[in-house]
């Protein structure tokens, strides 16, 4: 299938790691021109080394998505360099799970500013763009979190706000040629989960739950990432695709 994508300009958050990594890479594989944002500026720039190896076009960026300013500044940056932004992939997130009772207000407020507002920081800079142009892609990273998980409060609140995020732009954003969708990961083998010391209790706790017994891989993920951020889903917005074995809730 030809994606359509060749020569495009897609901006992946949290792209120095996991899934934002696979997502990077998938994109260059398809011909876009990939900026590789990411807090970690080493990772970021690992990443598009990587990416430039395998004789794909890549731009890092260091980039903090939950402070407005340097998202505008990052934005403005790749609109002088590449003219344009075709495919926003708001990725960057993490975790910090705790029991509710003493979970302070930083465990809660880095949570939320990074999965939800970060991505708003995002598609607010970029989304007018794509709407001058007429033409958008935005593929933002959800979790099946969203149904709930134990010591996950702001976590799972953050990724239900993703979806919440995902269907009011795509009716917002609809006439003008920008989609929106969200991917639901489930759980996915990444070299951060499998470093965490409660890495086999994690897994055997999805495991139980899901019809497909095996972890994902991040390019699966990907896979559908790009999918939704190709000219071929045009059709498709305000959708939530869980990627997680068939486990839901
Ligand atoms: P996942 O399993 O979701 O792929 P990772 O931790 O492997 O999780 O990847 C998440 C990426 O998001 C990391 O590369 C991390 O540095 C990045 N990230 C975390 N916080 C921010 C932020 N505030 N701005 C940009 N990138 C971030």
């Amino acid at each position: 299938m030809d994606l359509g994508i060749e020569n495009q300009v897609a901006l992946v958050t949290g792209a120095g790691n996991g899934i934002g990594l696979a997502c990077a890479r998938a994109l260059a594989r398809e011909g876009c021109r990939v900026v590789v944002a990411d807090i970690d500026a080493a990772a970021a720039g690992s990443a598009a080394q990587d990416i430039t190896r395998a004789r794909g076009q890549a731009l890092a960026l260091a980039l903090d998505v939950s402070r407005p300013e340097p998202v505008r500044q990052a934005v403005a940056e790749v609109l002088a360099h590449w003219g344009g932004i075709d495919i926003l992939v708001n990725n960057a997130g993490f975790s910090r799970d705790g029991p509710i009772g003493v979970m302070s207000d930083a465990q809660w407020a880095d949570v939320m500013n990074v999965n939800l507002t970060g991505q708003f920081h995002c598609i607010r800079e970029i989304a007018p763009h794509m709407a001058a142009r007429g033409y958008g892609r935005i593929v933002n990273m959800a979790s099946r979190a969203h149904f709930g998980d134990v010591n996950k409060a702001n976590y799972a609140a953050s990724k239900a706000g993703v979806i919440g995020l995902t269907r009011a732009l795509a009716i917002e954003l609809g006439q003008s040629g920008v989609t929106v969708n969200a991917v639901a990961p489930g759980i996915i083998q990444t070299e951060r989960l499998s470093r965490l010391p409660q890495f086999a209790d994690i897994r055997a706790r999805s495991l139980a739950g899901m019809p497909i017994k095996r972890m994902g891989q991040p390019e699966e993920v990907a896979d559908a990432v790009v999918f939704l951020a190709s000219a071929r889903s045009g059709f498709i917005t305000g959708e939530v695709l869980h990627i997680s074995g068939g486990r839901y809730g």
